[in-house]
């Protein structure tokens, strides 16, 4: 767990490499929360900063480190493409109204984006 941080700022910073992402501002935080390996949020755009949430004890592998940063980058990477769904799900739910299941659409669009990163991240885990 020495230097644990650094090791997290190292694969960030190799991850914006590899995805074209240095333009983004990225913060590290740590969580102590069982339910996840990490977590991403961002800022709006056009500030481009984005904080990553990692669970240390879950992470505590190098492997899976890499595994969960690469993953929570690739989200910061689809980050145009994820609000722009959120907001053609809103609209459809705000105009149509018509007993649209807003939360259906909403879950099924995360899972979709979840395997989409998942594949993504086996596809280029290898390059950190
Ligand atoms: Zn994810």
């Amino acid at each position: 767990m020495k230097n644990f941080k650094k090791q997290c700022r190292q694969l960030i910073v190799k991850c914006q490499d590899i995805l074209d992402l240095k333009h983004y501002k990225v913060t590290i935080a740590f969580s102590e929360d069982e339910d996840y390996y990490a977590n991403a949020f961002y800022e709006e755009i056009p500030d481009h900063e984005a904080t990553i949430v990692i669970n240390k004890r879950k992470n505590a592998e190098a492997k899976d480190l890499k595994d969960t940063i690469m993953h929570e980058m690739i989200h910061i990477y689809l980050y145009d493409y994820t609000i722009y769904v959120e907001n053609v799900v809103r609209t459809i739910r705000d105009v149509y109204d018509i007993n649209f299941d807003f939360k259906t659409m909403f879950k099924k669009c995360y899972e979709k984006e979840e395997i989409l990163v998942e594949k993504l991240t086996n596809v280029l885990k290898d390059k950190l």
